[in-house]
Formats: C-alpha cells, structure tokens, sequence
C-alpha cells in the first residue's frame, strides 16, 4: 500500500522507509528539512534499491497537502513523524513547539479527513506519562504531568487525534508511545545525526568515542537504581521502525483508536550503556558525573505486552546490536551526511 510518511527523511522516518519498503510497502515522503537531510532517502534507496518519492514541504501548510493527496489519491493511511523533539530546546521556545507540532497534527488530518484516507499512526512518546507512576509503564499508566513543551505537544496531539477518532467512526488512530530509540540501519547507511550537542545519551556517547567530545557527563549518579545513574528503556531503532509497519497492517483491520508502547521492556542504567558500548566497540569513553539534569526521572522503562499481543510485534534486537550499529553507523559517517 501507499503510505504517506511526514518527517520522513529524519532519524525514525528514514528507517521505517526501509522497512515499509521490505514488507512491500510504498512510501512518500514529506518533509521541510528543518532537522534532515534528504540525503537519507539517497541511502534508503541505496539500501532498498527503490526510490522514495520525495515532497519538500511543511504539513502546516493546507494548501500543499491538499495538492499531495489530490496527485496521490491511493494513499491509504499516513505515519506523522513530522515534529519538532529537543525537550531543551521546546522550554526557550514553547510558541515554536505549540505551533509546530500541534498545527501541523491537526492541518494533516483535516486535509486527510476532506480526502477520505482516515488512518494515521502518530510519533508519541514515554514523555506523555506522569513522573508518578509505578515501573514498568503501561499504555493504561497516568499520563499528564509533563515536564516540558515538546511533553505537552505529544499530550495534547494524543487528545486531538482520540477526539477526531471519536467523532468520526470511520477512523483509525494508532498512538505509538517510543522509549529510547537508539542504533542505527545494519548497513550503516543511515542513521541518527543530531545538530549541534547532543541532547540524548547515545549520540553523545558515539560523538566522544569518536572525538568530537572530550568527556560524556552524566547526569546525576545518586538516583534510586542499582548503580545510582539513569535507567531508561532503549530500543534499537529498527525494531521501531518494525513496530510501524506492524501498527499500519493493524489499522487496516481496526477502527478507533488505539495506543501502544514500543520499548524492549528492560531498562539499562547510563553506566551500563557506556560499559556496553566501550566493550562491542573496543572504545574508550572518559565520562565525569555530572548534576542531576532538571526534569529527569530515575527510572523509566515500558511493559510492552500490549504491543506483542495485539500487533504481533517485539523488540528483536539486543543492547550489544544497538551499540554496535550506533558506532558503524557514526564511525562511517562522523559528520552525518553532510559530507
Ligand atoms: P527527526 O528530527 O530526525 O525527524 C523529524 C522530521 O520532521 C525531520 O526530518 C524534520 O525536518 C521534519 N519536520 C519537522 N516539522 C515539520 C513540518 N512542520 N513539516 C514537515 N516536516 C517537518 O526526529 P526523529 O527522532 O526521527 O523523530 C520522529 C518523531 O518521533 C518526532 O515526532 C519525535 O518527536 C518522535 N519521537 C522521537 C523520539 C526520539 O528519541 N528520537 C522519542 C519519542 C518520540
Ligand atoms: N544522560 C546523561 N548524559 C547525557 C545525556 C543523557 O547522563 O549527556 C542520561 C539522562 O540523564 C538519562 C539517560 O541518560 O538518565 C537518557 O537520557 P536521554 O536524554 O537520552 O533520554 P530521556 O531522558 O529523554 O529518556
């Protein structure tokens, strides 16, 4: 089937190009490159050996979807990656995450529903749920509470697209909740390629093996867990992208809506990532601990039952796989694909 992929030259829309296209699938793209590159796409053919048609383009704007489903009248649903995501960056400018992120959901869907294609996937994330709940998370755990802008975009899009789904029988939305994508394509081809410093632990962790950095901080090692450091749920970024392709063959059989966390189920703490990395890569990475970074929980890690009982779908990839791939992906490319 054809499927519309907003965001998707970026980090998670390329891989799941990748893996639309393996299970047969036909994706076209939309994105503004306000945080990509379309070489990406370059790559995903070279891997796929299809090419991915590409529209340059931003989903706020109404006038250019309505022109991209006219042109593509056998769309049949729509994954909506397109999104701003640094947390820091959403607290110095809440106005451009708001608009963003919530403009862009709701202009998709009103062109979307105006064509009749009633099935979109949507890029939420473990931010949605409340600080205050029991590990691990559950698609029924308390969400709320957000600590930042980007949090409360991902909240409040949930709440747009479960009312559209309400008001309309005939749709089906599919909330995928991410833990902590990491890792990158087996090939090396593509991969994650942040702007400037990393806010996220493992491309920080690949950018000082390889020497852009000189030390990883990290963030606070008097936390309640086993060895006093962070402990989050990461999840090779394959398996996600795999995770969509299972959600979209769920739509076309399901109605309403319906949510779903994608992480392994087990959490690593800061200091085993590093460990594991220094150890599949034969690497050294000099660390310092650091303060607590404001608005981080001690521990945050998903059940994942839900996903593998009623998508058919579970993490395959292991910790050393997402190591592995995170530095073939970064010592092959260590400037992205800018050069
Ligand atoms: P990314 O920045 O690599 O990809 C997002 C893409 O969306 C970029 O290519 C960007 O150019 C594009 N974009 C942004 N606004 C747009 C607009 N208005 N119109 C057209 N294109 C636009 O990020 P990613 O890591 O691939 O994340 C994809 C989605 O998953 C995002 O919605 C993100 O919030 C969500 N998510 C990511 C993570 C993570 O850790 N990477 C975790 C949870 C959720
Ligand atoms: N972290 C760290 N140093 C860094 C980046 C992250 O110690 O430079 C820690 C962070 O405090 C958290 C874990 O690594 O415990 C994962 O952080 P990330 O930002 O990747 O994901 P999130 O906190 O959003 O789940």
């Amino acid at each position: 089937m054809k499927v519309l992929v907003t965001g998707g030259t970026g980090y998670i829309g390329s891989h799941t190009c990748v893996e639309l296209i393996e299970a047969g699938h036909q994706p076209v793209v939309l994105d503004n490159l306000c945080n990509s590159n379309p070489e990406s796409l370059r790559r995903v053919a070279q891997i796929t050996g299809r090419e991915v048609p590409f529209i340059e383009g931003d989903v706020c704007d109404e006038a250019l979807l309505e022109r991209v489903f006219a042109q593509n009248p056998d769309i049949a649903c729509v994954i909506h990656f397109a999104g701003l995501k640094a947390v820091g960056e959403s607290v110095a400018k809440p106005l451009e995450y708001y608009y963003n992120n919530l403009l862009s959901t709701m202009t998709l869907c009103r062109v979307m529903g105006r064509h009749g294609v009633k099935k979109i996937i949507f890029s939420s994330s473990a931010t949605v749920y409340s600080g205050d709940n029991e590990m691990p998370l559950r698609e029924d755990s308390k969400t709320g509470n957000c600590t930042n802008p980007y949090g409360w975009t991902k909240y409040m899009c949930e709440q747009i697209l479960r009312d559209v789904a309400k008001a309309d029988s005939e749709w089906s939305v599919v909330l995928l909740r991410y833990f902590n994508p990491v890792g990158a394509h087996q090939s090396g081809l593509i991969g994650e390629h942040p702007n400037g410093i990393p806010n996220n632990l493992m491309p920080f962790i690949s950018q000082t093996a390889i020497g852009k950095r000189e030390k990883l901080s990290i963030f606070g090692n008097d936390y309640d867990t086993p060895d006093g450091t962070g402990v989050r749920d990461y999840i090779h970024v394959v398996d996600l992208a795999r995770g969509h392709v299972a959600a979209a063959n769920y739509m076309m059989e399901h109605k309403g809506e319906a949510v779903f966390n994608l992480g392994t189920g087990r959490g690593y703490s800061v200091l085993d990532m590093v460990k594991a990395f220094e150890q599949a890569n034969g690497v050294a990475i000099p660390y310092a601990i650091a303060p607590r970074r404001s608005g981080d929980l001690a521990t945050c890690y998903a059940d994942p039952t839900r996903s593998r009982e009623v998508l058919g779908w579970e993490a395959q990839y292991d910790q050393v796989d997402m190591c592995r791939d995170t530095w073939n992906w970064q010592s092959k490319n260590p400037n992205g694909y800018d050069e």
